[in-house]
């Protein structure tokens, strides 16, 4: 196993975290629905070497082979134990990389559980940052781990752009996109195996959750995506953080939704529509039933609002992003 250390520059830290005033849609470090008995461990096969296993609503990846196992994303501490009892149906080998793709629990809440059985945790730096405490920064109220990750949980590896890795002889390439869904989201490309695994920077069964208060943006999450879909061949499998996998047109459906569902986000605030209007006016249309489970009013709610308070001036205690019409590339 070896590692390069690639890149050392700064990302582009343009976006700061800053408050967002009557942002109220509730999100308490966790993108997964209500984790109350609705489902049960299940594993699929996405290859010879490498399973999907879900419970609570979150996706985690293993990888298995001579050199024991690389999982992606550790799901609910509660559910560890019954993952640890699925791992064994596939392998005798140990845990020994845990790859965190952002920092919220339903991908990091077993840490520690996977950390005390000997794995080494991988994550983007300010994954750790966001795992270590509480408190300000700059005067500004931070978002953070709460309580801190246990010191077992911790990144040990951290990157800032991007990591190589060589396990069960293939390459793993984990790369850093900015400002999607959080500040410190990794996506994970299996490239001996034709698969990609996105974290939460791609849901398949929910709107989008763009994280502003950790400066996280809907032209960030569209960048990302846009740079995975230009980087994977047709017939990749494409893991989200939650819901079904799919393929690479699925992503791209994803991508064509979130750009036109923020350039009409954009009209409708520049216009004057406050949020209740754009709410009950239904502007979204038929993507409300495909991407809110049949149009749940809460999730196309939860949508809105943060679209809405991104746009929104500051005046009416909205972050003020600019609103002018963006040029959807060709690819
Ligand atoms: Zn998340």
């Amino acid at each position: 196993m070896q590692f390069q250390l690639l890149l050392s520059a700064t990302f582009a830290a343009g976006l700061t975290g800053g408050s967002v005033g009557g942002l109220t849609a509730g999100h308490s470090e966790s993108c997964a629905p209500d984790r109350a008995g609705r489902d049960e461990t299940t594993v699929r096969r996405l290859s010879d070497s490498l399973h999907l296993i879900h419970r609570y609503g979150a996706n985690m990846v293993v990888f298995t082979g001579p050199d024991g196992v690389l999982k992606v994303d550790g799901g609910f501490l509660d559910a560890a134990p019954e993952i640890e009892l699925a791992l064994a149906e596939l392998t005798d080998e140990p845990v020994r990389y845990l790859i965190n793709t952002h920092w919220h629990k339903d991908h990091t809440g077993a840490n520690a559980y996977w950390g005390l059985a000997g794995a080494t945790v991988i994550a983007h730096e300010n994954v750790r940052m966001r795992m270590l405490g509480s408190g300000d920064k700059e005067g500004e109220k931070m978002l953070f781990h709460d309580p801190p990750m246990d010191p077992e949980g911790l990144p040990t590896v951290t990157f800032r752009e991007r990591l190589e890795l060589t396990f069960n002889g293939e390459p793993v390439l984990i790369e850093h996109y900015a400002f999607g869904h959080t500040d410190g989201d990794s996506v994970v490309y299996f490239p001996g195996q034709n698969v990609v695994v996105m974290g939460d920077l791609y849901r398949q069964d929910n709107f989008p959750y763009i994280e502003l208060r950790s400066g996280a943006r809907p032209a960030g999450m569209l960048r990302a995506i846009e740079a995975v879909l230009r980087r994977v061949p047709a017939d990749v499998t494409v893991v989200p953080g939650h819901g079904a996998v799919g393929t690479r047109a699925d992503l791209r459906e994803f991508y064509d939704m979130l750009w036109d569902a923020n350039e009409q986000i954009k009209r409708a605030v520049t216009a004057g529509q406050d949020l209740i209007a754009l709410y009950n006016n239904k502007m979204l249309g038929e993507y409300e039933d495909r991407w809110a489970d049949g149009g749940q009013r809460n999730r196309v709610r939860g949508f809105l609002q943060i679209m809405w308070y991104c746009y929104a001036p500051k005046s009416a205690r909205g972050l003020g992003e600019d609103r002018a019409p963006a040029v959807k590339p060709e690819f």
